[in-house]
């Protein structure tokens, strides 16, 4: 096949995933880009019809908690590196399902950390593997304060207790074993396909559709908020130039109330849709607050900045604006994922 560079990205048909593997296959027609995904609720083929033809692209459904199928995949296909994103990725999901979140992430980590070790062989030049995490791993901040990549791990949701449970093993292997990686820690990302579940296509979704606005507790909890390419550029040049052993945290500085976020989008909304300033923001109404909901999160994105040169290029509210019209723009996108349509598209792509 041409290519030098053997890449797997694993979740690569998820929000994030979908960006970097986009990101990834057109920046470098000289790597091949191996997608792996289990196709779960989360996992949607449409986000990546754009390049699906690119002759350096390849997709295989698996499942990373398979350690016999993952071992196989490592043997058939020597990759030079990993970017590991799959994952089960919601809050709410991990309140329920627990043990759910225990296989995907952190059996699921330990399978790909395994086979790296077993396939590479201690022969580690130009090899990586690169934790995908969140700003979660930190716990919760107080009025002020930031975490930096010096702040120790105290996560308070099963979620996020098993993305610092996975940190902790890939870094472990690194001391162990010599297995070179590196790990970036980011905060919420919003932009085009994201499932809506999540706070901003959720909202967006449902003001469209004049739904209830449901916010938790009295919305004054706080996240900082990047936009997705911004972090899909930052995850390509970590994975080329960051220092091995060492983790990156990535935001964007743009700190925000969930009310405050919630009534900018209502605003933006109105504009959009021709209605009446305000009308949106009568759809909110607040609910009963996430069990040990963490108050606040910052990120001291410092270090990325000014040792690899990355920083967001957008304000919250241009990104917003880009995100909008993109739902606004794409309602096949939307109306199959609330239909469930999109679980099919598989099957038609890759089965005919
Ligand atoms: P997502 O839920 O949109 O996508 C996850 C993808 O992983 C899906 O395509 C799903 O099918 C796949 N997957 C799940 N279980 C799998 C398994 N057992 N085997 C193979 N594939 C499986 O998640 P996202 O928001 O794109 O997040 C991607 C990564 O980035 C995650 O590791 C998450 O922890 C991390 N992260 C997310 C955010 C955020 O704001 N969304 C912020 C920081 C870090």
């Amino acid at each position: 096949h041409g290519q030098n560079h053997t890449v797997l990205i694993t979740g690569g048909a998820g929000f994030i995933g979908s960006h970097v593997v986009r990101k990834m296959v057109m920046a470098y027609p000289g790597y091949l880009i191996v997608n792996l995904d289990k196709l779960t609720y989360a996992g949607n083929l449409e986000n990546l019809k754009d390049v699906e033809n690119y002759p350096n692209y390849r997709f295989i459904k698996g499942d990373i908690a398979d350690g016999y199928f993952i071992n196989d995949l490592f043997s058939n296909w020597n990759f030079d590196g990993v970017i590991h994103l799959a994952a089960e990725s919601h809050v709410d999901r991990s309140i329920e399902e627990p043990l759910e979140f225990v296989k995907t992430n952190v059996l699921g980590t330990v399978n790909l950390l395994n086979a790296s070790k077993q396939n590479w062989k201690k022969n580690y030049e130009r090899k990586r593997f690169y934790h995908i995490s969140t700003d979660e791993v930190y716990g919760s901040l107080g009025d002020t304060g930031f975490f930096s990549e010096k702040t120790s791990y105290k996560p308070n949701s099963p979620y996020s207790a098993s993305k610092a449970s996975s940190d902790h093993f890939v870094r472990s292997y690194g001391e162990t074993y010599g297995l070179p990686y590196v790990i970036s820690n980011c905060s919420n990302n919003y932009g085009p396909y994201q499932f809506p579940e999540k706070l901003i296509p959720l909202f967006i979704n449902n003001i469209i559709q004049n739904k209830p606005l449901p916010v938790y507790g009295n919305g004054k909890n706080t996240r900082d908020w990047l936009f997705v390419e911004d972090h899909a550029n930052a995850i390509d040049l970590v994975y080329h130039k960051g220092i091995n052993k060492e983790s990156y945290n990535i935001g964007g500085f743009n700190e925000r109330q969930n009310i405050d976020l919630v009534k900018l989008l209502c605003s933006l909304m109105d504009k959009r849709l021709f209605r009446n300033e305000g009308e949106s923001e009568k759809l909110i109404t607040f609910v009963k607050d996430r069990p040990g909901h963490d108050l606040r999160y910052a990120i001291d994105a410092t270090k990325i900045n000014k040792k690899l040169g990355w920083k967001s290029s957008v304000t919250l509210e241009e990104g917003l604006e880009m995100t909008i019209d993109w739902y606004l723009a794409n309602d096949d996108w939307l109306n199959h994922v609330n239909s469930g349509e999109y679980q099919d598209y598989y099957k038609m792509r890759y089965k005919q």
